[in-house]
């Protein structure tokens, strides 16, 4: 080997003196502890020569060394050197005749985790592709060490798929993971079982998942007997017995098999095998059966040429022996979801023994054998780096589409036996610097990451770094992304805009909360500057401490509440004055007429307030009571008409008001008047405004802002519907005229938190 010579003197000397548990491991496994020698550089080229014989060898022994290199001292649990671990990893890879990339990462898989190797120098020595899938599993292991101590194993689950962007990644992960439980002998018991769950939970059904059923059995195997393993050894005790029971029987069968098919002028390739321990364990567990009741301890696998010669297999098959009813599955003409095609039948064969059987083309049995790995496979002549990408990318497309069926499954038996093994497409992994994960729906953005982590982080949030870049905190999040949300002191509400961003309803419901709260905080300012105006203008003390005894009247529970209230529009200032002093009237005149009371404090109730004294309208020649519209009220500059309610007096509405409607019939109520305005004691009058406002905090401050800045007096404000974006206010307020209230609307159309303004009249 020309590369040979750059592995150090004392790395040449450690492989020879090392071992290895090479062989693809068939269970019961064979003694473990006893060292092979360790594979040797030609070793691993030479089984990837065997199926590939345009492999770029100088690659694989750079790769060699370079992993040998970096893992350096680092030992395993068993005492081997740890660099025995990669080389069985890529070694497991060359089984499935994996290509050149997939090997040389298996070789690379640790070392960004656990050694000095970076991404950059990987990507540098053997190219971005394979500095990628290395990549790719370093984000496995570090998930798979958060989750663990988080015990999330369910996260784990989805992130295997979610975060593997490429098959092969997958394919390294479950081999790295079947070395790791070859060899789970040498490490302590209790991790030993945590492993061995973790692989039986999750692993083997992914290999299975994936259609690669030998992994998937062999993974199983071997965590049944860490986990079990009285009940391990039992079946293995029965299956040995039946073995020497029904010695040759296998045997027997294939002979009798091949001549009846050859007979009829069918040749076919015929394989029997045994079943293995944990689907016979598992089968006498589901069943409740004892083990003589099973009856498919042995299966064969009949491998034919075409499609046809299937069929008429099995008519062999099915006119030589019994057929046992019920058994007969035809995956050819319907595949399993998994892409698995076969057809399956179960005979009682020679000795009343039943035997299972499966006809197949070569095609469908590698897609059994292999599974997704077929589709990754080496193939001659395929070979050129683009040819290399389409199979890859058509093998992923293989995965998805699996992914799909399985997640949207027709077939009910078929996903509840996977449903322990769901696919998870549809989310997105992602840490925090701490390294906790954050499991988020696809699509999913830093505001919501952030209300994952905790709800005053969101609250807070004002900026991000993904992967220590800034970013947007609209971001869309990615697998593997590493978050640092940066949060500011100063702001305790998000802005409402953010409802509409966040993807997650845990996100949107705080966000909601936290505005609701910040609004309700507005609302309570606004509510006590139309409380205090009321007491100054009636010239009566107002003091919390006496607001606090009168809260049992109110119904509220706090002073905030009650300001709230008043400032929502849901209870007056007057019903708070009258709480402090029983004796308070509201004075109306004080309102419109701009008439104070004398004197401070409570006014006597037997002098009624006299509206019409005060309003300043012409052509109204009768002691008739005078007040203005209830909804919307009418200002100097208006057209205006009054209505004459008999026992009540006269109502004044602007002539464009809508209520008149509701007088139209009765002509003899309309009454011509207009203003009659003293140009130099500037009066109040009533309007109402209604506002749309985009809905965020501070909106409504602002808004009260422009009307106080231009001297209205806000008399009530009412939220009168909020959808996420907007909120719709009704105002009334009072200002001297129509050009004064038209300066107010421009001023408020101006503001951009003002979406839409209108004066109303109801
Ligand atoms: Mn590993």
């Amino acid at each position: 080997m020309a590369s040979g010579r750059r592995i150090p003197k004392q790395m040449e000397a450690m492989a020879d003196s090392v071992a290895t548990v090479a062989a693809p491991a068939d269970v019961p496994a064979k003694p473990r502890g006893t060292r092979a020698r360790m594979m040797r550089q030609y070793d691993l080229v030479e089984r990837v020569r065997s199926y590939n014989p345009n492999t770029d060898e100088d690659m694989l022994n750079r790769a060699y060394v370079y992993a040998m290199m970096a893992h350096g001292e680092q030992t395993r649990a068993s005492g081997d050197p740890y660099f025995s671990h990669p080389l069985e990893v890529a070694a497991i890879l060359t089984n499935l005749k994996l290509d050149d990339a997939t090997i040389v990462a298996a070789l690379l898989h640790d070392t960004i985790e656990d050694t000095e190797a970076t991404r950059t120098e990987i990507d540098k020595l053997f190219g971005h592709e394979i500095g990628s899938l290395v990549e790719g599993l370093t984000k496995l292991k570090r998930l798979e060490l958060v989750s663990r101590e988080a015990k999330q194993a369910e996260n784990l689950r989805k992130l295997l798929l979610a975060i593997a962007d490429d098959v092969r990644v997958l394919l390294i992960k479950l081999a790295d993971r079947l070395h790791n439980m070859r060899t789970l002998e040498f490490v302590p018991p209790a991790a030993r079982q945590r492993i061995a769950e973790e692989t039986l939970d999750i692993y083997a059904p992914l290999a299975g998942r994936m259609g690669m059923q030998e992994m998937r059995e062999e993974l199983e195997d071997l965590s049944f007997r860490t986990l079990d393993p009285e009940a391990f050894a039992v079946v293995m005790q029965r299956l040995d017995a039946l073995a020497e029971r029904n010695r040759n029987l296998i045997g027997e069968i294939e002979t009798q098999l091949s001549a009846n098919l050859a007979k009829n002028g069918i040749s076919a390739e015929v394989t029997g095998r045994r079943k293995r321990p944990f689907s016979i364990w598992t089968k006498m567990e589901r069943k409740s059966v004892g083990f003589e009741q099973l009856s498919d301890i042995y299966g064969f696998r009949v491998v034919l040429n075409d499609v046809e010669a299937c069929y008429r297999a099995l008519g062999v098959v099915h006119t030589t022996w019994p057929m046992v009813p019920g058994r007969f599955k035809d995956y050819i003409s319907t595949p399993k979801q998994n892409d698995y095609r076969s057809l399956h039948t179960t005979v009682i064969g020679p000795g009343q023994q039943r035997v299972e059987l499966q006809f197949r083309t070569q095609d469908m049995n590698q897609i059994a054998e292999y599974g997704i790995a077929a589709h990754a496979f080496y193939k001659d002549g395929v070979g050129s780096p683009t040819e290399l990408l389409n199979r890859e990318s058509n093998a992923f497309a293989w995965l998805r589409h699996t992914i799909e069926m399985l997640s949207e499954s027709s077939n009910p038996e078929e996903f509840l036996e996977h449903t322990k093994l769901e696919l998870f497409h549809d989310q997105v992994f992602c840490f925090t610097p701490k390294g906790k994960l954050i499991a988020l729906p696809r699509a999913a953005n830093v505001i919501d990451f952030a209300y994952a982590v905790h709800t005053d982080v969101g609250n807070s949030a004002v900026g991000c770094k993904i992967n220590g870049k800034f970013a947007p905190l609209s971001s869309e999040l990615q697998n593997g992304d590493e978050v640092e949300v940066l949060t500011s002191s100063v702001q305790s509400a998000p802005p409402a805009a953010w409802e509409s961003l966040a993807r997650t309803g845990k996100a949107r419901a705080a966000i909601r909360r936290a505005t609701r709260t910040a609004m309700r905080d507005q609302y309570a300012g606004l509510g006590r500057r139309i409380v205090e105006r009321l007491f100054a203008r009636a010239k009566i003390e107002y003091a919390d401490d006496k607001l606090k005894g009168a809260l049992p009247r109110l119904a509220r529970a706090s002073i905030e509440e009650v300001m709230a209230s008043v400032g929502r529009g849901e209870m007056k200032a007057s019903d708070v004055a009258r709480a402090m002093y029983p004796d308070y009237k509201e004075e109306r005149t004080a309102r419109f007429g701009g008439k104070k009371p004398d004197k401070p404090g409570p006014k006597s109730a037997s002098e009624p307030a006299k509206v019409g004294a005060a309003v300043p309208i012409g052509g109204i020649h009768s002691g008739l009571p005078v007040k203005f519209a209830p909804n919307g009220g009418a200002v100097p500059g208006d057209r205006i008409i009054g209505i004459v309610t008999p026992g009540e007096g006269i109502t004044i509405y602007p002539i464009h008001s809508p209520a008149l409607k509701d007088f139209e019939e009765e002509p003899e109520r309309w009454l011509d008047v207009k203003w009659d305005i003293d140009e130099t004691t500037p009066q109040r009058f009533p309007a109402r405004l209604f506002v749309q406002n985009v809905n965020e905090p501070g909106s409504l401050a602002q808004i009260a802002g422009v009307i106080a800045e231009h001297d209205g007096n806000i008399d009530n404000i009412n939220m009168s519907r909020r959808s996420p974006d907007f909120t719709e206010l009704t105002i009334d307020l009072e200002v001297y005229d129509l050009k004064h209230l038209s300066a107010i609307i421009a001023q408020l159309r101006a503001k951009a938190v003002v979406a839409h303004v209108e004066r109303v009249n109801g």
